[in-house]
């Protein structure tokens, strides 16, 4: 199949929704990462989507919306629901819900009595969503297991000859895939970290909220609170190490030609200049964020590259998403100075 490159204007826009409506897939753009959209009520549509993406059919869909009330045609909306949507959306947070019965395909659900819903802070994709008439699914536009895209060339990477069509708007902002807070179970329970954090779900509902995301349950590889726990993630073909800021001088000493680093400036500026690759992860967790993704999958596609380090951040905000993603890319690698 021939992909199609798409604008973000109208008369392309129009194009891709009708590929949607023939049951086609076409990657849309958000503000976390470039999502793989099909017809969410056409489960034939929706199977492309696995096949593309090679992604394990138990693994359930995220439905993405381009108007909270399109949310009520599939789930119960709860007030806590309503509250969370009026607040955060558009934006990255993925919000867990009870279906109502027979609404939406297994296919999507993963046969769960539950589903996920979006709407991503993006112009375009939300045209597109109201031009085609119908929710999309939107798992990352990413082959399954490997990095998700942040821009329309991984995408290109990734889907060429598989979808009909992909529309580049640019390079996404956050870089990380949204927060996903489960409002079906209580108290609310974040299942993937986001540029959403647990103290601001709080604040807005007023109530705890608790984080099962965090690496040291070891029961998780068993029963996985979210059905996409289970898998590899997010990881390139080279391995990736993590390494502490406070190891760069060590690291310094042990990194061989054929490494590559992906460190902030600040930490960059202490490795001496020399024959080693680096990526600048900018100057804070927001720009980190926004860069993880690209500088993984630079380097994977480096001939010359066989390792890749990454600093590891603080546990702080924006930094528990970034720290969440690494650790899974690197398979839980440290950098250990002797
Ligand atoms: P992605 O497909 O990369 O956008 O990731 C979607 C994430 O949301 C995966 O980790 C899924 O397992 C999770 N997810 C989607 N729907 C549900 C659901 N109904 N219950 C629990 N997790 C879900
Ligand atoms: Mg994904």
């Amino acid at each position: 199949m021939e992909t199609q490159a798409f604008k973000p204007e109208l008369a392309d826009l129009k194009k891709a929704a009708q590929l949607i409506d023939d049951g086609e897939l076409v990657a849309f753009p958000t503000e976390t990462v470039y999502g793989l959209g099909a017809d969410a009520t056409n489960p034939a549509a929706v199977k492309k989507v696995f096949e593309a993406k090679g992604r394990p059919a138990d693994n359930p869909l995220i439905v993405t919306v381009a108007d909270p009330e399109q949310v009520a045609d599939f789930a119960q909306v709860s007030a806590a629901a309503q509250v969370l949507m009026d607040h955060f959306w558009p934006g990255s947070l993925t919000i867990i819900l009870p279906t109502k019965p027979k609404h939406l395909d297994d296919v999507v659900t993963g046969g769960l009595p539950t589903a996920a819903f979006r709407l991503p802070d993006n112009q375009a994709t939300q045209e597109l969503i109201k031009l085609a008439g119908v929710p999309l699914v939107g798992p990352s536009a990413n082959t399954s297991g490997k990095p998700s895209p942040t821009t329309a060339a991984h995408v290109w990477h990734d889907m060429d000859r598989k979808i009909a069509g992909i529309i580049d708007d640019g390079p996404t902002t956050v870089g990380v895939e949204s927060t996903v807070v489960d409002l079906s179970v209580s108290p609310a329970t974040i299942l993937r970290t986001g540029a959403v954090t647990e103290e601001e779900l709080e604040q807005v509902l007023d109530e705890p909220v608790i984080d099962v995301t965090q690496p040291t349950a070891v029961d998780d590889a068993v029963h996985p609170k979210a059905p996409g726990m289970k898998y590899r993630h997010y990881a390139p073909d080279k391995p990736v190490v993590m390494f502490d800021p406070l190891d760069a001088g060590e690291l310094a000493k042990a990194v061989q030609d054929s490494d590559a680093i992906m460190a902030l400036d600040d930490t960059l500026a202490q490795l001496p200049a020399g024959q080693t690759q680096t990526w600048s992860l900018g100057k804070d967790y927001q720009s980190a964020s926004e860069q993880l993704f690209a500088g993984l999958r630079y380097f994977d596609d480096r001939a010359d590259v066989q390792r890749i380090y990454v600093e590891r951040l603080p546990e702080i905000g924006l930094g528990r998403a970034y720290n969440n993603r690494l650790a899974k890319a690197s398979g839980n690698q440290f950098f250990q100075a002797d």
